[in-house]
């Protein structure tokens, strides 16, 4: 069929010099009608052979050019573009191994990362609100313990799919160069790309790679038939599932693992978590015990020390796992298992170019002074492909636009480069971060762990307090308790090394704490602040309990 949309592709690439029909259609044309219109009499049409044009110059020398379109690409080119600066960016997403799944403009966090998790995991706050609002008087009643999965999944996805649109928009209204490709720095550090099956060679100014990471996968079990590409999802997968995963099998112990176990269980899944050594052991120890101890119960169950020795698929959706329990065979039954055990960065994209790779991590290596900066002087990284920062969201977000604004002054060329790095460099220390585990925990600075051993045991003082929220109190189901701990240096001036919350909005709650850690602050502040009443982060300008002392540090009373 000859439609109107391939007459103007045809039509137009007679004038347009960026000929953008194969090479051998090409030569027909030019033959038979040396720049006149084409006789199309006779003519039998391939449109398969149509090329898509290019959205973009690729003789163009741009200011940069950006690799990921995710949170550090588009928050680097947003800047940019605000000062000025020539931009071109490539997204490409590989489709997920068992289900194929792929998505928009926006990276992890919008598409598979904090935004769905975040909204599955309020489906699940709101199950407990409906639980508790019988005690606070309303007529309400959960009929169903298990989610309707497709309407949280279909409502999920539409609202992503709504901003991964208004971020095309966005490119656009400001001027950058988007193109879904998937680009790649060559030996002469030139951006290269595949677009429509030709390939294009870009020379850029400067190049800056954020390229996120992807989940990882366990190796196959030697001489066992199962592949965990073929049969196991991850969080790539969970959020855009058609149904419920049903009973999950969650293997790994960090924040992913556990949010994801948290909400499947709240949704009504039954969950059984496992991990080779114990949970969320980078976390502080003692907050983690506490964050199991609330999840594990009813519909999960959890199993540290644990692997998988063999797996068979029974049915389509039906696999018998054999599991190694601290050193005792045990079998399960489950119908989906979500791995989550760590994630692998997107390096391809420089590994000819000369930037330095961490052998141990695989990510890009930066530089002392300035850790976005690879060892190829115009080839920069941000976010989580960048060896030694946290993989965040929002620190993806600053370090692009800062360096969005190095790139700028270094090209006008008013401030000197130590000027310009003492301006916009990116303060990596206390950041502060959540985990949306069932009762949520934040922190910002060191755990105890990290305390006792940078300043030894005596010289640190922890202080600590447990409350019921107000509005759990008369819940009667209620067995959840706010838990709060701040680390301070045993001296005269007891300066805050570690603030950690675990209990309602703990993210929430964090916010200003990340302030005033940056703000070097100490206990003395601390108390001479006059919290909010009635919140559960009042408490902490009323911390008088030494975990030392090994008085009782659970709040009884209420208003006194
Ligand atoms: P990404 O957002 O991953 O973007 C990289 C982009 O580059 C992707 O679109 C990728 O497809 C594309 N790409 C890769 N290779 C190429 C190529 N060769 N050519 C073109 N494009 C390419 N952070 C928080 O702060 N709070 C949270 O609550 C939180 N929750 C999370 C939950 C989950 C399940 C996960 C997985 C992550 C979560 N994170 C959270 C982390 C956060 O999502 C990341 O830190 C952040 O998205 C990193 O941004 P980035 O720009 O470095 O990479």
């Amino acid at each position: 069929m000859f439609t109107l949309q391939a007459e103007r592709a045809i039509f137009g690439s007679f004038f347009n010099p960026d000929l953008i029909v194969s090479p051998g259609m090409k030569k027909f044309f030019m033959a038979k009608n040396s720049g006149s219109l084409p006789n199309l009499k006779g003519l039998s049409l391939n449109l398969g052979s149509i090329k898509k044009k290019l959205p973009f110059d690729p003789k163009r020398e741009y200011d940069a050019v950006v690799i990921g379109g995710g949170t550090g690409g588009l928050s680097f080119v947003q800047e940019a573009r605000e000062l000025g600066l020539s931009v071109v960016m490539f997204n490409h997403v590989n489709p997920t191994p068992k289900l194929g799944y792929k998505w928009g403009l926006g990276g992890t966090c919008v598409n598979v990362g904090c935004v769905p998790k975040k909204l599955f995991h309020n489906a699940g706050l709101i199950k407990e609100s409906i639980h508790m609002a019988h005690d606070y008087g309303w007529d309400v009643e959960l009929k169903d313990d298990k989610i309707k999965w497709e309407t949280l999944r279909t409502n999920v996805q539409n609202h992503i799919k709504g901003i991964n649109f208004s971020y095309v928009s966005k490119m656009k209204e400001i001027g950058v160069d988007y193109i879904e490709a998937k680009a790649s720095i060559n030996e002469s550090q030139n951006v290269v790309f595949d677009f429509d099956d030709t390939q294009y060679e870009l020379k850029a100014k400067n190049i800056i790679i954020a390229t996120g990471g992807r989940p990882r996968y366990l190796p196959n079990i030697e001489g066992a038939d199962f592949k965990f590409e073929d049969e196991c999802i991850t969080s790539d997968d969970l959020f855009a599932l058609d149904k419920s995963p049903g009973k999950t099998l969650v293997v790994g112990g960090g924040y992913i693992a556990l949010e994801c176990a948290g909400f499947l269980k709240e949704l009504g899944n039954d969950v059984i978590m496992i991990n080779r050594s114990s949970f969320l052991r980078v976390f502080d120890q003692t907050i983690a015990g506490k964050i199991l101890e609330n999840m594990v119960g009813g519909n999960l169950k959890a199993f540290g020390k644990t692997t998988i020795t063999n797996i068979t698929k029974e049915d389509e959706d039906q696999y018998l796992v054999d599991l190694l329990i601290d050193g005792e065979p045990k079998k399960a039954k489950v119908n989906s298992i979500l791995l989550a055990i760590g994630r692998d960065p997107n390096t391809h994209v420089v590994e000819n170019s000369g930037v330095k790779i961490n052998p141990r991590s695989f990510k890009v290596e930066g530089r002392v002074e300035e850790p976005e900066r690879t060892c190829v002087d115009q080839i920069y990284a941000l976010g989580d492909i960048l060896e030694g920062v946290p993989e965040l969201m929002p620190v993806a977000q600053k370090s692009g636009t800062l360096l969005a604004h190095r790139i700028y002054h270094r090209n006008k060329g008013e401030l000197t480069e130590k000027e310009i790095l003492k301006k916009y460099s990116m303060d990596y220390s206390n950041i502060a971060t959540t985990v949306f585990s069932n009762v949520e925990y934040s922190y910002v600075g060191l755990n105890e762990e990290e305390a006792i051993e940078k300043y030894g045991e005596d010289n640190i003082e922890i202080y600590h307090r447990e409350v019921t929220p107000l509005e759990a109190s008369i819940y009667s189901e209620n067995s959840r308790t706010a838990y709060m701990k701040l680390i301070v240096e045993r001296n005269e001036t007891e300066k805050v090394i570690g603030i950690h919350y675990l209990g309602p909005s703990a993210g929430e709650v964090i916010n200003g704490f990340g302030l005033a850690m940056k703000l070097g602050i100490t206990k003395k502040d601390i108390d001479n602040t006059i919290g909010i009443h009635p919140t559960v982060g009042e408490d902490f300008f009323n911390l008088t309990v030494t975990k030392r002392s090994g008085k009782d540090y659970i709040k009884t009373d209420c208003c006194s």
